[in-house]
Parts: C-alpha cells; structure tokens; sequence
C-alpha cells in the first residue's frame, strides 16, 4: 500500500512535469493517459495555490497529498469502527471493552474532523505557506517578464535608430538594447557550444510551391554546409509536388519532413499564406517537436556560417535594400485601412519578410497576428504593399525583436558587396521573376 503510494506519487509529480511542458512521455494511445489526467485534476484540486507550483517543488505537492491521504485513511477508520461498534452493541451492550472502543471511535472521529478543519485552513487561509509560493511566484513572474515581449505604444515620437554610425561603423545594438548581430560581435565556437550544451531543436520551415522547387537544391545543400552545423535542424517543406524534392544528404541529427499543400495561381497568395501554414505547423506539432523556429525563402543560398548568434526571443532580419534609407521612405504600408499601415514618422528598420525566427511560442504569436491582420484586410479586399512582408514590418514595430540579424543574414545576389557588410551569410539568389512566378 505505502510503495503504491509512494509510486502514485513519483508519477504525479513526473507525469505534471511532463504535461506542463508539452511533452508527455505517455503516446495518446496508452490506457495510462486518462487516468494521469484525473490523477493530475485532482492532485491539483488539493494543492495550495497555482498549480505551477508543485512543478518546480514536487515535495510541496507530495505533502498534500500525503495529508490529504490520511484525513481520508482516518475517517474511513472511524466509520469502520463505527459500523463495527453498532454490530457488536447489540452483543455485548455494556461491557468495559465496548466503553473503550466507543471513546477511541469517538476520539478518531474528533481527530478526522480536526484535520478536515486543518486541510481547509490550509488550502484557504495559511499565510506561512501562500507566503513561500507566493514569493516563488513572484520570482518566476519577474523571470518572465524579463523575457516577455517588449511591446511599444503606437504612435510614440523617437529618433530613428541608425544601422551603420557616422564613422561607417555598423551599431551592434537597438534603441530598446537587443543585439544586432554583425561579424566580430560574437565568437562562433563560444556561442555554438553554449547553445549546443541546451541540446536543442531547430525547426525550419521553407516553401517550394510551383517552379520554385528549382531553388531546393542549392538551399538544402548549402544549408547543410553552413547552418546550424552540429545543432539538431529539422526542416519542414511545403510543396505541392513531393516528388521534386531532391535527394540531399543530410547531417547526422538532421531531418527534412515534406509536407504536401496545394499550390495557388497568384504568387502572392502564396507568400501571405506562409503565415497560416506556419501557425497551423506550430499549433499541430513544433509545440512538441522543437525548441526554436525559423522560417526561411527557398530562393536563396547560405555563403556562410549561421550559428546560435541567431538564436533568441523573436528574430528579425535588416532588409539588405533599406539600411541607409530614412523611415519615411520604407516601403511599408501606408494606407491607413490596412491592418499593415504605418505612419511616415515610425519605423526602426525595415526588416525582410525572407527570414522570422525565435523561440516557437513567440513565432507563433508573430505568425498567428499577421494571418488574422491578412484575414482583416483581405475580408476588405485590401492586399498591403508586400503581404506579408508589411504585416511583419507591423508587428515587429510594435512587439521589438529581442535580437536583430543584420544583413549579412539576408543579402541578395545581385547587390554590390559594401564595406560594412564584411561576410555575406545568406543571399536571395537571381532569379527570373517572369519564368518562375505564376503571375506577374
Ligand atoms: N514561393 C513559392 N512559390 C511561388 C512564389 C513564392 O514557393 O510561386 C515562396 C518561396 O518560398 C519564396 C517565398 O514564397 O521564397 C517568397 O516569395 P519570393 O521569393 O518570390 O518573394 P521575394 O523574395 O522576391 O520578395
Ligand atoms: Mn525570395
């Protein structure tokens, strides 16, 4: 009876642990589940305060249940003993032991009641304990907000952040103080180890629909040679014809999985829709299946390294056309009734619509805002200036990325190299618009 107790309660604790962190060690085929969840409901219920809690101090969680246990073994021990008594009454009414037995039963039922009174007070008004957690909660809340989005009021009036000084040095930080990634800001084989003690999984998500199976060779290839070289990457590939994907090998703890979609006559129907699919993709399996997201344009090519300096928050790449531009002159949207519009006097960065990365719940919200802004506005037939491009630009003005890549994370083949940009890491290629797009 103890050891199943005890077990019952190692598995509580485990099974929590694993639930709340979106991966439950049990298939959703195993009889076990059910009975976890009303484990895990009702463990709950007898906890005192925030069911996190009990995640991050397991014992807590335990005592509880350990009090809980024998109020309940007490009180069924009295009503035995009741029941037995009332039988044996009737036998023996008046003898010594029965005197004895009655006061015991008597005391056990005082004893249940006190401690029935006792789990109430505690769950309900023991300032000692709502202390302790209370001050655990406050810990984890100012963790995350530490972490949490850095949203900004629209409409605020600031300076534009420059990209590259004065002097032609590139700024490696924001006004808000999230890195911009540039070469000699960062040492590969440091950063690399850091994040590859976390031992992490990198989803990616890339669209070939069409002719743009064409750009698949070249990106998987050199993908391979350069990004995230050691780490765990699994790419996810749309397409409408699987049977283009070419052949690449890949790393040892790589994957690519091909996801079949169908394709649309208008290539911007095709790009705006990259959002929904990727929302849909994390709400049906990188919850579980990967701790960082990036999504990425097929027509393209890695030239050089592109590591964990990457990694953070919600990721954002310095458009490579606009870094010099003054904000006014972004293309961003500037029709007030689309849900991408942007006064002339905001703007930090243009950023491109080529790469979105972060940690899979912050893409998500990324992802899952700009579909429903190109819900609102295709409902009113309004297609902002670049899809979703612009919608991007939106968010990211208003929810900061928490580190920058600059453009030798998005350059494109056909611009001039400059001096601040010392190595191109990843590059839209050239390509025909007219023979690889379904429409003009
Ligand atoms: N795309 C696609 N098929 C198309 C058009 C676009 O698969 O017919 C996808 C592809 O992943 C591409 C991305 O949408 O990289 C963005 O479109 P595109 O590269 O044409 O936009 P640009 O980078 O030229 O603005
Ligand atoms: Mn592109």
């Amino acid at each position: 009876m103890v050891s199943c107790l005890v077990e019952l309660q190692e598995l509580t604790v485990l099974t929590k642990h694993f639930c709340r962190h979106n991966k439950t060690p049990l298939s959703p085929s195993c009889p076990l589940l059910p009975c976890m969840h009303i484990i895990i409901w009702s463990t709950d219920r007898l906890t005192v305060g925030p069911p996190m809690i009990t995640d991050t101090k397991p014992k807590a969680g335990i005592m509880k249940v350990n009090f809980f246990l024998f109020f309940l073994a007490l009180t069924g021990f009295s009503l035995i003993g009741h029941s037995v008594l009332r039988v044996t009454k009737d036998t023996k009414p008046n003898s010594e032991m029965m005197k004895f037995l009655q006061n015991a039963n008597t005391l056990l039922l005082v004893v249940a009641f006190v401690s029935l009174t006792g789990l109430i007070f505690l769950g309900y008004s023991s300032t000692s304990l709502r202390y302790k957690e209370k001050r655990f909660c406050l810990n984890l809340t100012k963790e995350h907000q530490e972490n949490s989005n850095l949203q900004s009021p629209q409409g605020l009036s600031y300076k534009q952040p420059s990209v590259v000084g004065p002097d032609g040095k590139v700024v490696p930080v924001t006004p808000w103080l999230s890195p911009i990634v540039w070469e000699g800001t960062f040492d590969p084989l440091l950063i690399d180890s850091i994040y590859r003690q976390q031992n992490i999984t990198i989803a990616t998500t890339v669209f070939a629909l069409g002719k743009y199976t064409q750009f698949l060779k070249d990106f998987l290839e050199s993908a391979e040679q350069n990004y995230f070289v050691g780490f765990r990457v699994h790419y996810y590939l749309f397409t409408d014809q699987p049977e283009q994907v070419p052949e690449v090998k890949l790393g040892e703890e790589r994957q690519l999985t091909v996801l079949k979609v169908p394709s649309s006559n208008r290539w911007q129907e095709i790009t705006l829709r990259r959002m929904e699919k990727l929302e849909k993709l994390i709400e049906s399996r990188l919850v579980n299946e990967a701790d960082y997201v990036f999504s990425l344009d097929v027509d393209t090519k890695f030239y050089g390294r592109w590591g964990a300096e990457s990694l953070g928050r919600l990721i954002g790449v310095i458009h490579p056309g606009y870094y010099q531009t003054a904000r006014e002159q972004f293309p961003y949207e500037r029709r007030p009734e689309s849900q991408a519009f942007i006064p002339y006097a905001e703007g930090d960065y243009y950023y491109g619509g080529a790469v979105i990365g972060g940690l899979v719940k912050d893409v998500y919200e990324a992802a899952k805002t700009c579909r429903e802004q190109l819900d609102i506005d295709a409902a009113k037939s309004i297609e902002a200036a670049w899809q979703e491009e612009s919608h991007l630009n939106k968010y990211f003005l208003y929810n900061k990325p928490s580190k920058v890549l600059s453009p030798e994370y998005l350059w494109q083949d056909f611009k001039p190299h400059t001096n601040e940009v010392k190595i191109i890491r990843f590059s839209q290629v050239i390509k025909n618009y007219a023979a690889v797009r379904p429409n003009p």
